[in-house]
């Protein structure tokens, strides 16, 4: 029997045993079919099926709810889009980037509102985000980002602080100024996700666990096939397999797996935390490419991820990328470069997952009413609350029953499929070296590569 308990902290703190529900043992129908017990999924089925009573929802798990980067992340529920303000506003014009940034803020609060009607206690803390400038070179993007919110309205929620400030909020070295954003709230990833899972059974879901689907057949007799029977649906499909999606033929391209990685330690003494400060429990950033992501944990440790873990050949996707001892190393290494105070703190877990890039960075939700395959994606490391955002988007496509939400820039859209081999891999692998590179020179106060600005294009596009 397989110890998911070993894929996070999270899981393993989850309060659940984690022994899987039965698998799918025969050929069954229903009316919507769902592939991947993950944040996607089960959002989709909760509101499909809080907005449906009675309609038959099935989801379809390889492994156990959870398994995937839901109950692995970094647990930021944040309103942070995977595509920055400015650049939403220049594809799609100020009113559309507004209006997606507030569904994002309305998710932050959604998922507060359903673990609260559910007695989830996914430990939601509403404490924002400080995105830290830790060099002078990072000032300029803290300030385009926060005249983006403005230009959108929603200057208010945002806050330039200066270094001094910012050190009164946590002592972290080398800041030279912050970024506030209040609309944000952190969570414990695998109690959401394993709630969720209870939550959509009370409504009369079903969910299959230790079930892999190998394919899936669109049209008039849409069905999910997996080893011990066929999954068929009377109104759809969906497929809520985020970075492991790649593993269908059919999908090989659509979405790129790379890997995020977190080390956490053990809980800091009163006395550590007095001298770091920390005491709102925002969540930290930095602005560097390669991305910083800290949260203080309700049991008061410090969770640092990063990426950093190469791109495999071939979107591989494997266990082991999940442990890439040298990435946990830079990680451990960064958390004391962060705080000093800490050298010699103990790291008690490391884990990993692969997140889903789509080719323009854009998340996707979609629903074909003719190949009746809908399908949501493409988060890259923001997924928390925005799968509930396209959870609620997909519910309302498969349903027929249209808000606001379903105008949205994410709603019936489709990202480009990437790159075959070996030109995926090429690029892929530049740009992962090119934004350590970018970083590393801007930690030495070096000037940028002079390939930076080209790293930079192709890392929006
Ligand atoms: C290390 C890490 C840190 C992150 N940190 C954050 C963060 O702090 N904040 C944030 O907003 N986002 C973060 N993310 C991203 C976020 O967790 C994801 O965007 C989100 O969980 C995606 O949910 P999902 O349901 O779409 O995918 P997943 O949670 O990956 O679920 C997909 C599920 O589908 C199942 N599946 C796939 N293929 C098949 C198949 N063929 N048959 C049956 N089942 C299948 C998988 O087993 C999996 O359980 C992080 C991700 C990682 C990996």
């Amino acid at each position: 029997m397989t110890d998911y308990s070993k894929h996070s902290f999270w899981l393993e703190t989850s309060g659940d045993d984690l022994t899987p529900r039965p698998a799918l043992a025969r050929s069954t129908e229903a009316d919507v079919v769902i592939l991947g017990a993950g944040y996607t999924g089960l959002w989709t089925a909760y509101y499909l099926l809080k907005t449906n009573p009675g309609l038959e929802v099935a989801v379809v798990e390889k492994e156990i709810a959870g398994f995937g980067a839901s109950g692995r992340n970094g647990g930021w529920c944040s309103s942070k889009f995977p595509v920055t303000p400015a650049m939403l506003e220049q594809r799609y014009g100020r009113d559309a980037a507004r209006a997606l940034m507030l569904a994002m803020n309305g998710s932050v609060e959604e998922v507060a509102l359903v673990c609260e009607e559910e007695g989830i206690d996914a430990h939601f803390h509403k404490g924002g985000i400080l995105t830290l400038a830790r060099g002078e070179h990072h000032l300029p993007m803290l300030r385009s980002a926060f005249e983006a919110y403005s230009r959108l309205g929603l200057g208010q929620q945002y806050r330039l602080y200066s270094a001094g400030e910012a050190q009164e909020r946590v002592r972290v070295t080398n800041v030279c100024g912050a970024l506030y954003a209040s609309e944000n709230a952190s969570i414990h990833p695998a109690r959401l996700v394993r709630g969720l899972a209870r939550a959509v059974e009370r409504r009369g879901g079903v969910i299959y666990e230790n079930t892999e689907v190998m394919d899936f057949e669109r049209g008039t007799a849409p069905r999910l096939a997996a080893p011990s029977g066929e999954l068929r649906a009377r109104q759809a499909i969906v497929l809520a397999g985020e970075s492991y999606l790649s593993r269908l033929r059919k999908l090989h391209r659509a979405v790129l797996p790379v890997y995020s990685l977190i080390a956490l330690t053990e809980p800091l003494t009163a006395a550590q935390w007095a001298q770091i400060g920390w005491q709102n429990r925002e969540s930290l950033a930095s602005c560097n490419y390669t991305v910083d992501y800290l949260s203080r944990t309700a049991d008061g440790r410090i969770l640092f991820g990063s990426r950093g873990a190469p791109y495999r050949f071939g979107s591989r996707i494997s266990d082991e990328q999940d442990r890439h001892a040298e990435t946990h190393a830079r990680i451990q290494q960064l958390l004391v470069e962060w705080f000093p105070v800490l050298r010699g703190v103990k790291f008690t877990h490391a884990w990993g997952g692969p997140v889903g890039m789509p080719r323009d960075w854009m998340p996707m939700t979609e629903f074909d009413p003719v190949t009746k395959i809908a399908t949501a994606r493409g988060y890259t490391g923001q997924g928390v609350s925005t799968t509930n955002l396209t959870g609620r988007i997909l519910a309302e496509l498969i349903s027929g029953k249209r808000t606001e939400l379903s105008q949205l820039p994410i709603a019936q859209r489709r990202s480009p499929n990437w790159e075959y081999e070996p030109l995926r891999w090429l690029a892929v692998r530049y740009m992962q070296n090119a934004f350590l590179r970018i970083d590393e020179a801007g930690k030495q106060g070096k000037s940028r590569p002079k390939d930076a600005a080209v790293a930079e294009f192709l890392g929006r596009h």
